[in-house]
């Protein structure tokens, strides 16, 4: 049975965002209030847990692929201990214009989707800038939580936190249990 999935952006969303720029190292990663019992009740609730991530540092020449699997492992453990650590990551390290799954591409979404047999008409997406938005629109994933942020809202999603410490309670509100 396809299982639904709640993908997340990363910067702004698991992580505090780097602003313009980009996360470069694991010690400039910081977990942003409230997400860590936000992955866990997802997955207590039998979502699979996806990460959707942008990263152009890498085809700027910013920061590594190396370095890049490094945070993303750390980020692992640390969510493994929590017991709620992605099962997948899709990320786009591709310079702007290169490539064909930069958000609001669906193609991250859709790969993950067959390599992970998701049910995306049941899904969520939470992120903090229009093109997460727009992505899981493309995408065919209906429910869309917005994080308020510097970036200016333009496209609607279906729910709207303030901040991510907002994220436990709205999604013990509205996420119904999957049931398998
Ligand atoms: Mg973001
Ligand atoms: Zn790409």
């Amino acid at each position: 049975m396809p299982r639904p999935a709640i993908f997340f952006d990363r910067d702004g969303v698991i992580n505090l965002s780097p602003g313009e720029g980009y996360v470069l190292n694991w010690e400039a990663f910081h977990f942003s209030d409230g997400i860590m019992a936000a992955t866990k009740l997802c997955k207590d609730l039998g979502y699979a847990l996806v990460l959707v991530t942008s990263q152009q540092g890498v085809g700027k020449g910013l920061i590594s692929q190396q370095t890049l699997d490094d945070i993303h492992a750390r980020m692992q453990q640390e969510l493994a201990a929590q017991g709620a650590a992605f099962d997948r990551i899709e990320a786009c390290t591709h310079l702007s214009g290169t490539c064909t799954c930069r958000k609001p591409s669906p193609e991250m979404i859709l790969d993950a989707a067959a390599a992970l047999d998701l049910d995306l008409g049941n899904s969520w997406l939470i992120g903090d800038h229009d093109r997460d938005i727009q992505m899981a629109i493309n995408a065919g994933v209906p429910h869309t939580i917005r994080v308020l942020s510097h970036h200016q809202p333009g496209v609607a999603a279906t729910h709207t936190v303030e901040s991510t410490a907002e994220l436990p309670a709205l999604l013990k509100g509205v996420l119904p249990g999957v049931v398998s």
